[in-house]
């Protein structure tokens, strides 16, 4: 009986820490799928020049901590100044874009869920290391 009971627990805890492992799984395939296809949305010099990835000069700030969507955590950064964008046609064009569609929220002619919770996170960014 104890045997049975164990394994039945034990296959319990099994399954639920493989869950969490998916689950998390799925959040990064989430994330790197999301960036895939915003990569294929754009046209070649959307891409960037040597300077800039996509038109954001480097450092590209993370956008994993800001609970959205990439393009959505985009706008809520370039709304607080967190992006540095190239002088290229590709960072003026997003530049341009982004904030095209922050007005759009603030004039409520836009609408995405929890853009308070968004914008919070995006403007308390994790603590990143510098220097050596
Ligand atoms: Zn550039």
């Amino acid at each position: 009986m104890d045997t049975i009971r164990d394994r039945a627990r034990e296959r319990k805890q099994y399954n639920r820490k493989s869950n969490d492992g998916i689950r998390l799984q799925q959040r990064v395939q989430d994330r790197y799928v999301s960036k895939l296809v915003e990569d294929a949305r754009r046209p070649i010099w959307a891409m960037g020049c040597p300077n800039c990835t996509g038109g954001l000069l480097k450092p590209v700030p993370e956008y994993a901590h800001i609970p959205a969507p990439l393009y959505v955590a985009r706008i809520a950064q370039a709304s607080m100044g967190i992006l540095k964008f190239c002088e290229c046609d590709a960072g003026r064009a997003y530049q341009i874009f982004l904030r095209k569609k922050y007005k759009d929220i603030v004039a409520k002619r836009d609408v995405y869920p929890n853009w308070d919770g968004i914008a919070q996170a995006a403007a308390n960014p994790p603590a990143t290391r510098r220097g050596g």
